[in-house]
């Protein structure tokens, strides 16, 4: 058995049938294994049990820098850890994923569920990606448009039927400082380089976030709802002050999870070891020896109170694990 303390950022004790740490293309060829579950730094994951497969921890580095015209094309290893990437590319004034800093975890799981913070997400930088399919032994390689990005999904989320181990990832990049301040909270930063906005984008981060070496969390436990506009109507005419962002799509619009936990009383409360983060309501944490039934049960009570009060089901963002792989927050 292994232990996956630190392979799960909320910090929870459970283990492993096996772990292996993969550092080339050329291991991956070798694992022919039945119940497999690739694993980066393991900062967007619950475990509600020990796990009974073998966890692979993608490890493969290494960082090759082009120029492309006017962009770079940055090709780095899926276990390249994304925050170092991003430091080497501003301090070569490199831009593009400044507002991704400070996010815990690695290349090869970004892509995965399109992570995004502060109006930039990975998925529209990405030139291609490169993943092992484990099951039928094959390197391929995919475009942006064939990784199908969403909001916090992608082609690798939603394909289930064998594990597919992101190896390398290329980034299409900037040599022009050209920055995303859309986002409210940035707009106001006026950052000169990349290297200015990458420093206030972490600032930012640290008064909101819980440090996972300091309080184990997984960042946003729950997905920003999408609901219609008669929704959207509804809850305008009780809340004067609801936060709203459009989507993609016309008539569907993002609301704030954080706001709406805050508001249904459930920021910074706690459940025997688990709680709810004073500064953002939305991320759960562990707030010290919690065992992952009480994380859980967190969560639970707090998707409750939040359907109580405005009649909206919160998806969690967090994958969750049981004994034998992937579960939908219906089966637990
Ligand atoms: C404090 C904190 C703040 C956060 N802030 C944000 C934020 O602002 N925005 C955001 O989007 N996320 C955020 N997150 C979530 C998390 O950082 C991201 O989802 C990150 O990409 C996870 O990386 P990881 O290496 O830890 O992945 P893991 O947790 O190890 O894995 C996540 C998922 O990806 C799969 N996976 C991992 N590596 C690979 C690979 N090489 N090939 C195929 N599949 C793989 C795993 O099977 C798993 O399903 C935050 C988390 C924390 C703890």
């Amino acid at each position: 058995m292994h232990d996956l303390s630190s392979y799960n950022s909320f910090g929870l004790h459970v283990s492993a049938q096996d772990l292996i740490v993969v550092q080339s293309e050329a291991q991956l060829d070798e694992i022919d294994l039945e119940q497999v579950l690739i694993l980066g730094k393991g900062s967007d994951v619950l475990f509600t049990d020990d796990y009974d497969g073998t966890v692979l921890i993608d490890e493969i580095k290494g960082v090759q820098i082009e120029r492309d015209g006017p962009d770079y094309l940055v090709r780095a290893g899926g276990g390249v850890v994304l925050d170092e990437l991003i430091a080497e590319l501003v301090s070569r004034n490199i831009s593009g994923m400044e507002n991704l800093s400070a996010i815990p975890g690695t290349l090869g799981a970004a892509p995965v569920q399109n992570i995004g913070a502060y109006g930039v997400e990975i998925g529209d930088l990405i030139e291609e990606i490169e993943f092992y399919d484990l099951e039928r032994h094959v390197l391929q390689t995919f475009d942006r448009e064939q990784c199908a990005f969403a909001y916090r999904s992608s082609y690798f989320k939603e394909h289930k039927s064998d594990p597919l181990f992101i190896s390398r990832v290329t980034l299409r990049l900037n040599s022009v400082f050209d920055p995303d301040l859309s986002y409210k909270g940035v707009r106001e930063l006026d950052p000169k380089s990349p290297y200015e906005l990458r420093t206030r984008i972490a600032q930012l981060r640290r008064q909101k976030l819980p440090d996972p070496q300091e309080v184990g969390n997984a960042g946003s436990f729950f997905k920003n709802p999408v609901v219609t506009e008669d929704k959207l109507k509804e809850l305008q005419a009780r809340y004067s002050d609801l936060p709203v962002y459009r989507t993609a799509q016309p008539g569907l619009y993002k609301l704030a999870a954080g706001w709406l936990i805050d508001k249904a009383g459930c920021r910074g409360i706690t459940h025997g070891h688990a709680g709810t983060w004073e500064h953002q309501a939305l991320v759960i944490v562990n707030r010290g020896g919690a065992r992952p039934h009480e994380i859980v049960a967190l969560a639970q009570y707090v998707r409750s109170e939040v359907a109580n009060a405005f009649g909206i089901l919160l998806e969690p963002e967090v994958r969750v694990y049981n004994r034998q792989g992937e579960i939908s927050w219906e089966q637990l």
